[in-house]
């Protein structure tokens, strides 16, 4: 499975910590992120990560073009709780899931929820809607 992260800046450490506790799940899928969160989860994890461009910079758009090209099998997006100025931008991302039928977590609950889902193979559905996973 294809799995992208994101982690606002004052959810990165919790991204980090979760990708610690789950790092044999995920060793076992092709991971992305956003430049710094996938930094960050790299250094702390060994596991390999395709690090895209900040999110500032439009990194989670190009995770967004990956949603809507069927590249994405799973997005974990740690959103901070604070109002911010990208709130719509994250909107965006969100509906793509929607539109797409990604499973998707903004909390470390759902996440937590969805990576053992992904152990279990209950997400396996999505090799018969994305072939590229085989
Ligand atoms: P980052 O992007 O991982 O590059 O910081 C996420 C964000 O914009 O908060």
């Amino acid at each position: 499975m294809n799995i992208a992260l994101m982690a606002h800046d004052d959810k990165k450490e919790l991204m980090t910590q979760f990708c610690i506790a789950y790092c044999g799940i995920l060793s076992r899928h092709n991971l992305c992120a956003t430049g710094t969160t996938g930094k960050l989860v790299s250094e702390a994890t060994g596991l390999k990560i395709t690090q895209f461009l900040s999110g500032s910079q439009g990194g989670d758009q190009q995770i967004g073009a990956r949603i809507a090209c069927n590249e994405i099998d799973l997005l974990l997006v740690f959103r901070s709780l604070e109002p911010k100025p990208n709130e719509p931008k994250e909107a965006t991302l969100l509906r793509l899931c929607d539109v797409h039928n990604i499973p998707v977590a903004t909390n470390i609950a759902t996440a937590e929820a969805l990576i053992h889902s992904l152990d279990r193979g209950d997400l396996d559905w999505r090799d018969i809607v994305n072939p590229k996973n085989n």
